[in-house]
């Protein structure tokens, strides 16, 4: 069998133990005689499933208890549009820090339904930096304030979690979600799509403070009212029951591995170790400031196009794929998510290596 070393920014790679599991248990569940797939997601052992994996995500992530944990489905761009329907409750104004192509997007959506203000933003440098951001920033009339936690495309992410004092917290945790320790009692809502670092595509996560709930606006869709699936308690529909069920197994995985600390650590020398090499090298370089560099998400480019693009070919054909960056940053970006091993970074770095000194020998 021949798996690649998977760079992609998402849909990303799994942890190897879970596809395994998953294909041990593809055809007979449990002894249910049937796939996770064709089952209700009423049955007591579809229950069993998302019973587990919220319990397992509140130990992880240590979610207090006033927290809702919600499996929806519409990705994280679906939450760009009812975190302003839900949490638009008095003023009807948000606070954003405007980090890169994703922040754009939820602030458009929210704009549609209030007033949104940019309070700090990295556009003038194609977001290649974090902005200073301090709570004196912060409307305290505003009903949240918006960060996104880790840029996926740009490859920054913030370092600390903002004061925002008594204006709820709002972060978009898609591609950094379970990447490192965080005190949720800082955050008002957490939203995620899974596919980056929790499972396959298909589920959101919401962790939301329960006194945010109930406040929706009247043209808030009943699907994307948090209320309809904290009532249901995620199972109002049909939810994305095999995504829930991989999202399990990678909570075990990650359980076993020894938690998110253990992890952040982990990603923490993974990064370091690339960085390290991009710093040194004569070829390779960061388009990043340093202070702002994503544990999760790498860019990295050559000096022209032309041996961008040599590089994305020759690595694709030696195992290291998805590494084509992001259209609007071009050059490449690693993506190194949990589920990427220390080997694949090692690996990939060996392979840079090799490019350079292949390169710096023509010349
Ligand atoms: C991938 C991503 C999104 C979009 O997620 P979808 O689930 O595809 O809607 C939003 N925000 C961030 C930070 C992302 O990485």
């Amino acid at each position: 069998m021949n798996r690649v070393y998977n760079f992609s920014a998402g849909p990303s790679v799994l942890p190897l133990p879970v596809l395994k599991q998953a294909q041990k248990e593809l055809l007979n569940y449990e002894n249910t005689g049937m796939s996770v797939m064709e089952m209700s997601h009423r049955s007591a052992a579809f229950e069993n499933i998302i019973q587990t994996a919220e319990a397992l995500l509140r130990e992880l992530m240590q979610i207090p208890k006033n927290y809702h944990v919600l499996f929806l489905q519409g990705g994280a761009s679906t939450q760009f549009a009812a975190v302003p329907l839900n949490l638009f409750r008095t003023s009807k104004k948000a606070d954003f820090i405007h980090t890169g192509s994703w922040s754009k997007k939820a602030i458009s959506e929210s704009k549609k339904y209030g007033e949104v203000r940019i309070i700090a933003s990295s556009e003038d440098k194609n977001f290649s930096y974090i902005p200073e951001i301090n709570s004196d920033m912060i409307d305290p009339k505003a009903d949240f304030v918006h960060i996104t936690t880790n840029n996926t495309i740009e490859g920054t992410y913030f370092p600390d979690v903002l004061d925002t004092k008594d204006v709820p917290l709002v972060a978009d945790m898609s591609s950094n979600i379970l990447s490192q320790p965080y005190d949720i009692q800082k955050f008002g809502l957490i939203y995620a799509g899974a596919q980056k670092n929790l499972g396959p595509a298909g589920l959101t996560i919401v962790i939301v403070r329960d006194d945010l709930v109930g406040y929706a606006m009247a043209e808030c869709p009943t699907m994307l009212n948090l209320q309809t699936h904290v009532k249901g308690k995620s199972l109002y529909n049909t939810p994305p029951a095999y995504s829930i069920y991989i999202a399990k197994l990678v909570l075990e995985w990650l359980k076993d591995f020894g938690g998110i600390e253990k992890m952040y650590k982990q990603n923490k020398q993974k990064a370091a170790m690339l960085y390290d090499f991009i710093d040194q090298s004569k070829l390779f370089s960061s388009p990043v400031e340093k202070s702002a560099r994503s544990l999760m998400n790498v860019p990295f480019v050559l000096p022209t196009d032309e041996l961008n693009q040599q590089f994305i070919q020759e690595a694709t054909a030696n195992g290291f794929v998805n590494l084509k960056g992001h259209r609007s940053v071009g050059g490449m970006r690693a993506s190194i998510y949990n589920a990427m091993p220390v080997e694949g970074v090692q690996a990939l770095i060996q392979f840079m290596q090799q490019f350079e000194n292949q390169v710096q020998g023509a010349k």
